[in-house]
């Protein structure tokens, strides 16, 4: 009799999830499912982890590794559900989670923590995110005088690019250069010192940046006794989103799993939005050369998102594209409405017509979350964002800005991060900063001190200071000392950082109350988290979302709309799902538009946000919007058109919308902004 798990999967769902998989045991042989979006790839990885537990894998030795934390846990849960229906009260087996899952960075962190000290490397080494780590390239290239050319160096932020680019793809230095940064070539000497200092500097200084978390631990299994001892201790390593991954993460599974056996992967290369952080689309395609020429292929072709005129138009769009592998999808989902263009005069007017629908939606018994608004940049969203919050209307958003990269909850966090590794330049210097009277020159000849001391900290309590730093020096000491001797546990540490930090908050901000509500939020996070280290750790790789909700965070049972970034809106679906900005310019950004290659990606990128919609997608063309997302002065509104991946050829797979109606809406208050347009004859212009 075959279990009712496996009833509702269809034959090739239901062949990839039993693959090589028996009561006996023994490791199965590599698989690949490659196939388009909402073909069921997440929910067949979930039933393979399910079958896996169901014939006797032990959760322990099982890797998972996902694009987010959210995601890890969600696929958790709900392989847990199914193991607990097969198997009732013998369930429980996942009691304690899939200890094995999470992103690539966070299990690469783990196991480095582990293996340190057979590598040479600190274990209590901390982790720099991407701001951290342009702030210590900033302070090297500070340090060789890159800062004072005569012709301007790089910006801190490219260097970083550079660097990341070349760590994650493997090729020289000058290639990279070429190819993507051609304007930085002539400074390819300049950037070789700067990049050996730089990784001097985070060496001495004790500390990994995000690109670090993944080299360190490909050098590591570089080490054949290394590689056998890690690759060893998983029978099964899964991983989602696989289109997604770049050079360096393909070396990390084939040095655990030199032949594939036990690996499953699962990728749409249609989907591949990661390009420009270095993956490649390749590592799908050669899965079976790099592993195994016998390696299973699984395709799946049946969408069971959306309906048919979503599917059928997102097809549409990717049908143009210059070079893909799996087929277009069907659906047996019928809808009635095609996915709507909508014509709008800016982004007032498409924040007002979101908000509207919105809301009409929820009437008609869709609630917030099963709606999100998309977009190309973090920045779009802010027009949106105001007129949500005038409606009161709650929401929580994905991707760009993160309520860690807020200054007093930096602050924080540095604190923290200082007390748990006193050598962290970047931290100290954030923390040493907030002592008032305290400048650059005294927290960098104190940090220089302490980086030789054998205990930095205890140097730090004996070091003079200027007589007009004062209370809040001794104060600090006193604080760092506290929470390195831990005596406080953990999260309570949280409130004596807050202790010290509260007068100084209320000395640098006027809107000190909310920042401290933040504050008192993110003691409540921690306490979510068994240790310092783990906290701080986690916080790093994977940020919770910002909200503009005006109570504060929503709890997590409220309802509130999505707003994401379509880069984090990987893997989801939504009922219903609007698309800011589909206008040249926005997508394919500006930015994105120098080669083919870049243009490509877009592409796919709204591929990817009309592929999370289950029963309506609108599309939305404001006529003109402004060039840095917000109406701020000097900031100059261009015209618009429609994204060029809905040519005129494919424009029968939608309808056209132009809101709020060309005949007698009221002018609205922001009329006054721009010069008058001629809404009605740029409408017929859009369509010919
Ligand atoms: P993406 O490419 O966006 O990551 P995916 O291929 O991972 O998508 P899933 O998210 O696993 O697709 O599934 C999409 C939707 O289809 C989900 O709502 C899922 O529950 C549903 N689904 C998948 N397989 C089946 C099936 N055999 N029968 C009914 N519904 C299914
Ligand atoms: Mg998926």
């Amino acid at each position: 009799m075959t279990a009712p798990y496996l009833e509702k999967l269809n034959p090739e769902q239901r062949r990839a999830v039993e693959y090589g998989i028996n009561a006996a045991g023994g490791a199965p042989g590599p698989l690949l499912i490659i196939a388009g979006a909402g073909s069921g790839k997440t929910s067949t990885l979930v039933h393979r982890v399910a079958h896996l537990l169901v014939n006797g894998a032990d959760p322990d030795r099982i890797l998972l590794m996902t694009f987010s934390r959210r995601a890890a846990s969600d696929l958790t849960r709900r392989a847990e559900t199914i193991c607990t229906q097969v198997m009732g009260e013998r369930a429980g087996i996942l009691a304690a989670g899939l200890p094995w899952a999470g992103t690539f960075h966070s299990i690469g962190v783990r196991l480095l923590r582990e293996y340190a000290e057979q590598i040479g490397l600190a274990p209590d080494f901390s982790i720099h995110d991407r701001e951290d780590s342009a702030d210590l390239m900033n302070l090297v290239r500070d340090e060789l005088g890159y800062s004072r050319t005569e012709r301007r160096f790089p910006a801190k932020v490219t260097c970083l690019e550079i660097y990341s680019r070349v760590v994650n793809s493997g090729a020289a230095l000058c290639d990279v250069l070429n190819e993507s940064f051609p304007w930085c070539a002539s400074w390819e000497i300049e950037l070789r010192s700067l990049f050996a200092a730089y990784v001097e500097a985070k060496q001495a200084q004790g500390v990994l940046d995000f690109d670090d978390l993944l080299l360190y631990w490909a050098r590591m299994l570089a080490d054949p006794v290394l590689a056998e001892d890690v690759g060893g201790r998983f029978d099964h390593v899964l991983v989602d989103e696989y289109q997604d991954t770049n050079r360096l993460q393909a070396s990390i599974l084939l040095s655990m799993k030199p032949n594939g056996r036990g690996l499953t992967v699962v990728g749409d290369d249609a989907q591949s939005i990661y390009a420009f952080r270095a993956a490649t689309v390749r590592n799908i395609l050669d899965f079976p050369s790099a592993f195994d020429p016998a390696a299973a292929v699984v395709t799946l072709d049946r969408n069971y998102r959306s309906t048919k005129p979503i599917l059928d138009a997102a097809n549409a769009v990717i049908g143009l594209a210059k070079e893909r592998f799996t087929k277009n999808l069907w659906t047996d989902r019928e809808g009635r409405q095609r996915p709507e263009l909508v014509t709008v005069r800016d982004d007032t007017e498409q924040a007002r017509f979101i908000a509207t629908r919105v809301l009409e939606n929820r009437e008609a018994g869709a609630t917030l979350k099963q709606q999100a608004v998309l977009f190309r940049t973090a920045s779009h969203s802010a027009v949106l964002e105001v007129e949500l919050t005038r409606r009161r209307i709650p929401f929580v958003k994905f991707g760009g800005l993160k309520f860690l990269d807020s200054a007093h909850v930096k602050d924080v966090l540095a604190l923290l991060r200082f007390a748990q590794n006193p050598r962290d330049l970047v931290g100290g210097f954030r923390v040493m900063l907030l002592v008032p009277g305290a400048g650059p020159a005294t927290a960098r000849r104190t940090l220089e001190a302490m980086a030789t001391a054998a205990d930095p900290i205890a140097a730090l309590g004996r070091l003079p200071v200027p007589p007009r730093i004062g209370g809040e020096w001794a104060g600090l000491v006193t604080l760092l000392a506290t929470l390195r001797g831990g005596a406080a546990g953990w999260p309570a540490q949280l409130e004596q950082v807050r202790g010290w930090y509260e007068p100084i908050l209320e000395r640098l901000h006027d809107d000190a109350s909310t920042r401290l509500a933040d504050l008192l939020q993110l003691q409540g996070i921690a306490a979510g988290y068994p240790s310092r280290e783990r906290f701080l750790t986690e916080l790093t790789l994977d940020p919770p979302a910002a909200t503009s909700d005006e109570a504060g965070v929503p709890s997590l049972d409220n309802d509130y709309l999505i707003l994401s970034t379509i880069h984090s809106a990987k893997g989801q679906e939504w009922r219903s799902v609007f698309v800011l900005n589909a206008v040249d310019g926005c997508i394919p950004s500006d930015l994105g538009t120098g080669s083919t290659r870049e243009v490509e990606e877009e592409r796919r990128l709204l591929y990817v946000a009309m592929t999370r919609a289950k029963d309506d997608l609108h599309l939305m063309l404001p006529q003109r919007f402004y060039t840095h997302g917000q109406r701020a002065k000097g900031d100059r509104h261009v015209y618009a058109s429609r994204t060029r991946f809905i040519p005129r050829e494919i424009l029968d797979h939608f309808d056209y919308l132009s809101w709020p109606g060309s005949q007698g809406s009221a002018p609205s208050s922001s009329a006054s902004i721009g010069p008058r347009i001629d809404i009605a004859a740029q409408m017929r212009g859009m369509w010919r």
